[in-house]
């Protein structure tokens, strides 16, 4: 792993690329922490970054005279610029460089003291979104009752903003730190905390956009005791994480990202650029998907209401479905209790259509909003919108949010557990939303009720007998149990329990399904044990795109004794190349289809030219293959110059 960085840091500096693109290929947060201007407490001040694995930062020091780092030359191949700094004098040039990061959409983090810098700069207030102006400015520091600072006050800090990524997860706290007070605070900013302490200045922190950055500001953090506090901390990581537009939770102006979790919301932003500047790389990807989302223009709308059978409970607006393994019992005169064959489907099954529709809902709506998306035409949106509102939101149609009738067995139960897995393609659903976010036809009204949608399905998953037998399931269920949760999670901005799903699915699933050969014992036990096998792959993959969004990496963990998603890769590619002969159990032949979007997930993940060549070689991607737009290896590599 350091072999290949440090291989990787060589061949960027040999082509004298630009630094951004190292950090981004291990995919550090690349900040630049700057001071100068002011004393401070250094060591624990510098603590806050280098404890935070998720990010790689530089320090930087203005020089006695001006604001010197911004000549930096590597100014804008950050990610994030903090401001720690209190200097005064700052040249054109500076101020130009300094603007220059908020076309770049560099985020901007400012702290403390930082809002006391450059009295006589007005633009710079309105960058940040306030000022503490010096009562006297020949005498800076004169503390009057207009304006002025005290140390070593405790109080408490009040969360306005809770549905904020910046403050996510975080309650009200208390902190011993410095309060200002008489600073202005400009009309166009998004409130985060704030403290009822009577002499301290309100708001105490906000968030704003400039240009194409994100920009906040915390008025808390002199010194030691603020650095230490573990709920400063949590709110610098995430106006860190949420600056660099990482928390993957965008807003939809131009250039930022679509709030996607499982799609790469970096690449979906190039692609756009690209096909709408007249680009003609993803021309055949993007005609082959211009057709799809025409016939998805055309499609009926689908609801649970379809089915002509009723479930249990009575209510039609349940979902229900039929497991596809059990058959009717030959012993029995009327085939009750059915029993299992595993692998073969009964075609009985199909006469529910809650299932089939459950997956093509799904792909029929992000079709759709990629087409949105690509090319801001509002029918696609429309279309989707529809979609949505019939399976999700109208009262006489909407499903009701749970799966307490998946997969039953007749003669045994009305739903299992296992029914979980016919939901997995609701995480495509979360993606599409995020790409219609800008879109008139996706209302608040349409979201919010989506989300509550979500919100209780969710509850669902976490609190049923059946979503906890699902959850506790070791195989692939597990996996995209996992899956689900997490990316409904981040939908609705529960990060800490998406960061707790995916940080223990190292233990629960990569090491107990993985042995370190790389086989998958659980899968190879099916009679579809290739298909269960690269299944179960393309899930843990998954669960690994989710963990980039909260910097858990799992796809480079590894156990002591080396079970790894690479590994259970590597274990595959030989057959999947046909140099070695599948033989374990596959009922209805074998094929090597299933492995291509692995083996792209792992030219895209692994620093690796070998990947890459494999991708090509296991299935030579058409050129009007949507992944080409979505998730382009070549591309990629040239970006990352490995
Ligand atoms: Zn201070």
């Amino acid at each position: 792993m350091e072999k290949l960085l440090f291989l990787c840091g060589l061949l960027l500096s040999l082509a004298a690329a630009d630094h951004a693109t190292a950090a981004e290929s291990d995919g550090k947060i690349k900040v630049l922490v700057v001071t100068g201007g002011h004393g401070f407490d250094r060591e624990p001040f510098y603590e806050m970054f280098s404890d935070d694995a998720a990010i790689d930062f530089t320090a930087a020091e203005h020089s006695k005279t001006n604001a010197s780092v911004y000549d930096r030359e590597d100014l804008l191949s950050y990610d994030v610029v903090v401001l720690y700094d209190m200097p005064q004098n700052i040249t054109d040039a500076q101020k130009a460089k300094f603007k220059a990061l908020f076309d770049k959409g560099v985020g901007l983090v400012v702290l403390h003291h930082a809002l006391v810098s450059y009295q006589d700069w007005p633009e710079y207030e309105q960058i940040i979104g306030g000022r503490y102006q010096e009562p006297d400015p020949k005498k800076p520091g004169t503390v009057t009752k207009a304006a002025g600072w005290r140390h070593d006050v405790d109080f408490s800090v009040a969360i306005v903003a809770t549905n904020h990524p910046v403050t996510a997860g975080l309650k009200d706290f208390s902190i011993h730190d410095e309060i200002y007070w008489g600073f202005r605070v400009g009309n166009d900013v998004t409130p985060l905390i704030t403290t009822t302490h009577p002499e301290s200045g309100k708001p105490l922190g906000w968030a704003r956009t400039q240009g194409r950055s994100r920009v906040i500001y915390l008025q808390l953090g002199h010194g030691k005791e603020a650095f230490e506090n573990a709920d400063y901390r949590r709110l610098v990581a995430q106006g860190i994480r949420w600056t660099a537009n990482r928390s993957g939770s965008g807003k939809s102006a131009d250039a930022v990202e679509p709030r996607v979790f499982l799609l790469d919301a970096k690449q979906l932003l190039m692609a756009r650029q690209l096909i709408q500047g007249g680009g003609k790389s993803f021309a055949p990807a993007w005609e082959a998907l211009l057709k799809e989302a025409q016939q998805a223009l055309n499609a009926k709308l689908v609801s649970v209401m379809d089915k002509t059978v009723t479930p249990p409970s009575g209510d039609k607006h349940d979902y229900m479905s039929q497991a596809p393994y059990f058959w009717p019992n030959p012993a029995t005169s009327n085939g009750l209790p059915y029993i299992r064959r595993d692998g073969e489907r009964n075609p009985e099954i199909n006469k529910i259509p809650d299932h089939g529709n459950i997956l093509g809902m799904p792909v029929k709506v992000q079709t759709l909003a990629l087409a949105y998306y690509f090319s801001g035409d509002e029918k696609y949106a429309t279309k989707a919108a529809e979609f949505l509102r019939a399976w999700f939101l109208e009262p006489a149609t909407r499903m009701n949010p749970h799966f307490q009738y998946a997969q039953a067995v007749p003669g045994v139960n009305t739903g299992r557990g296992i029914g979980l897995i016919e939901s997995r393609g609701l995480t495509q659903v979360v993606d599409a939303v995020g790409l219609l976010a800008d879109s008139k036809s996706w209302t608040e009204a349409d979201q919010r009720g989506l989300e509550t949608w979500f919100a209780e399905f969710l509850r669902w998953m976490r609190e049923s007998g059946n979503g906890r037998d699902e959850a506790a399931a070791k195989n692939n269920h597990g996996t995209y149990y996992d899956m689900q949760v997490a990316s409904f999670a981040m939908f609705l901005r529960q990060w800490e329990f998406a960061t707790n799903v995916l940080q223990q699915a190292k233990a629960k699933r990569i090491a107990v399904q993985i042995e370190p050969d790389g086989q998958q014992p659980l899968e190879l036990a099916r009679t579809k044990a290739w298909s269960y096998s690269t299944a179960n792959l393309s899930g843990l993959m998954s669960l690994a795109k989710l963990g980039e969004c909260v910097d858990v990496d799992l796809w480079h963990y590894q156990t002591p004794d080396g079970r790894s998603i690479r590994k259970a890769f590597d274990f595959l590619t030989p057959f999947a190349l046909r140099e070695k002969e599948w033989s374990y159990q596959q009922l209805g032949g074998w094929s090597p289809e299933g492995f291509a979007p692995l083996a792209r997930q792992a030219a895209l993940k692994f620093s690796d030219p070998r990947y890459a060549e494999l991708a090509e070689k296991v299935a030579k991607p058409k050129p009007s293959d949507r992944a080409n737009l979505l998730f382009p290896v070549a591309v990629k590599r040239r970006l990352n110059g490995s």
